[in-house]
Order: C-alpha cells, then structure tokens, then sequence
C-alpha cells in the first residue's frame, strides 16, 4: 500500500526532504492550517492557532509562561477556566482575581515587576460583564504585561479585541464560531511577533492538543455562517431583554445592550453592530423557581453551552458549583435561531406556570 498524504503522516521527497511542508499530523496539516487561516481574517491577527478545546487553548497560554508570574483575571469569567486558574499556584504563578470592570481595582491589582499576564472575559459569564479592553491592554502593557481577552462571547463580527490593544484573544470555537454544537475546539490568535506565542506553538505540537483535520473541516464549514447567524442571535437576544424587563417574575434582566447594564457605555464603545446573543435572568422568587421555569420550557433546550443555533437555557449555579459567583436564582439564555417571538412566548408561558 502507498502512503496517500494524509491526516497521520506525509511522505518524504527522494531527495529526503518535506517540500510541501507537511511531516506529521501533530504538528501540521492543511485543514487546521486553512481553518486557523480564516479565524487570523475574522480577528484580524497574523497566526491564529486551534486547538482540541477553548480549554486547550486557554491553559496552554499560562502553561507557556516561562517564569513565575503573577496574573490578574476577570473574576467573573466562565467557571471551569476561573476554577483551573485558581489551581495555577502549583505551576509557580499566582493570580488575582478582580471586577476588570473596574479600572481603579484593576490598577491596584497589578504587582509591579511581578504581574506579566492579564485575563479577560468580555461580555463575561453569565452576569455579561463588560470590560473596557483599550483600558486595560493600557494598563497591561504600562506593567509590561501581555493581555488576552476571552472574546468567545463577543465574537469577531462584534469585537475586535487585537484591534484594541489586545496580544491574544482567546475563543471557546465549541461556542459561536463552529455554531452547531458539533464540534469541541478552541483557538488563539495575535498581532506581531513575541516569544510567548513561540512557546504556545510548541507546547501545542508537544502536547498533541490540536484540534484534529475532520474537527477543522466542520468548523469551517460553521464558520461560512458566522455572520449572519450571530447577527440574528444578538437580534434575538436584544429583543427577548427588551420585553422582559418588568416582568413580574423576574428580579432582573442581564444583557450588555440594555441602556440600564452597568457596562452598557463601554459595550456601545468596543462592541460593534451589536451585543451577542447572550443574556441573563434572574427570578424574583429565588434558587428553586428558577429551576422550576427551566424544567417548563418546551422551545427553549435545558443544556449547558451556548453559541449553537438552538437556544439554551441553563440553571447556572447548578453548575457552577461553590464559590462561584453566579446568583442562584439566575438562568442563562443562548438565543439560536428559532423565531423571537416564539422564544419569548414559551419562556414567558414558563415563568408564569412556574411562579
Ligand atoms: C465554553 C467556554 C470556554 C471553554 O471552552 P471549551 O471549548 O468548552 O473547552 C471558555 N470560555 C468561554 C467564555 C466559554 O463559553
């Protein structure tokens, strides 16, 4: 049998050498290298890497630090990173957690000499937290740091976040950028040239978690309707958070677009053409209600995840767990595809059977 060029291995020239480039699956293969190709367009970067989870591709950044080094994140940000940062003291780092929405606490945060990374998540789960990002890459780069932006909320269609200071952003590709709940990735991308995103590459091809050929390929093909499936979702969302503000059973509505969320100003500012598909409830009459509205829906799906064409709702703290900061009379809703009003209705049909 003849080797055909492939996903595992490539064969060599007779002269020995790799002319088209290709060795090993590990390292290199042209679906992951075109699908990285597209999301370098979508945010703007030079190199974009994917990786087999947004996990993946967030822990291999601070596992690329190559010196102890204290860390500043967003302390409201999606819990299973959060819960894993928390544990980064056994790698020689230590981090600080702090409200990013607040510049004042961000500045106090940093440890001059000591701070060399901040994290962010903007909007950030599930309380939608915006952080002014040209802010703090500011304030990172004063402290000679490096910033990286979590922007699997935002997506490229509404944030640019290198544009904005950033040195890597950072995408959960599970999420809006694949869009049909078929595919586990994540992915990084940034500007310019720095050591850092050498030592991420390596570590990448060392540890084997690229995202594989076939996961690529979907993913690609997710992302041919980015576009137009975001805009729809954000549409979605900005209209359910309209009408639901004042309903009796809610205690309050979380969306970025709303004029009345704490970080609406900056939103408006770093968010463009729209505020995500993502939002927010909180019931009126606590934990144990708002399990009971999820367990009443029938359009709406009970599941974790977002960013998938069907619409979620999910009991947060559930998940969560201890120390989180998520209230626990809060639901989560990912907005897909199904009509607005059709989503407004049986979530509002919910709320008032359950209450
Ligand atoms: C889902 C998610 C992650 C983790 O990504 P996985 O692909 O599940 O590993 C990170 N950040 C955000 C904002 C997410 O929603």
């Amino acid at each position: 049998m003849i080797i055909r060029d492939g996903t595992a291995t490539y064969l060599r020239d007779a002269d020995n050498g790799y002319r088209a480039g290709y060795v090993y699956g590990r390292t290199d293969n042209a679906s992951v290298q075109q699908a990285e190709r597209m999301i370098a367009a979508l945010e703007g970067a030079d190199e974009a890497l994917l990786f087999g989870s947004g996990m993946a591709a967030a822990t291999s950044v601070l596992l690329a630090l190559d010196k102890p080094t204290h860390i500043v994140a967003s302390q409201v940000m999606y819990y299973g990173f959060r819960e894993w940062l928390s544990g980064i003291g056994r790698y020689g780092h230590s981090v600080t957690f702090v409200d990013t929405s607040d510049l004042d606490a961000v500045r106090a945060a940093v440890r001059p000499g000591e701070t060399g990374l901040f994290w962010i998540e903007t909007p950030s789960n599930p309380l939608w937290t915006i952080t002014d990002i040209a802010a703090v890459s500011d304030i990172a780069h004063a402290a000679g740091a490096i910033l990286c932006v979590d922007s699997t909320v935002a997506t490229p269609i509404f944030t640019r976040p290198l544009a904005l200071g950033a040195d890597i952003v950072m995408h959960s590709a599970t999420k809006y950028l694949n869009g049909h709940s078929d595919v586990v990735a994540g992915a990084l991308a940034t500007v310019g040239h720095n050591p850092l995103w050498e030592r991420i590459a390596k570590i990448r091809s060392k540890f084997g978690s690229a995202l594989s050929p076939f996961d690529s390929w979907l993913l690609m093909r997710g992302m041919r309707t980015l576009d137009v499936r975001v805009r729809t979702q954000a549409q979605t969302a900005a209209t359910l958070a309209e009408k639901l503000v004042g309903h009796p059973a809610l205690a309050e509505v979380l969306y970025p677009g709303l004029a009345t969320h704490v970080g609406h100003d900056v939103a408006l500012r770093q968010m463009k053409g729209g505020f995500g598909g993502m939002l927010s409830i909180r019931i009126r009459n606590g934990a144990k209600a708002a399990v009971a509205v999820a367990a009443c829906v029938e359009l709406w799906n009970r599941a974790t995840s977002l960013g998938g064409i069907e619409s979620l709702i999910e009991h947060r703290s559930s998940i969560e767990g201890e120390g989180s900061p998520c209230p626990c009379d809060l639901l989560r809703l990912s907005c897909g595809l199904e009509d607005a009003d059709e989503l407004y209705y049986d979530l509002t049909r919910a709320l008032s059977v359950a209450s």
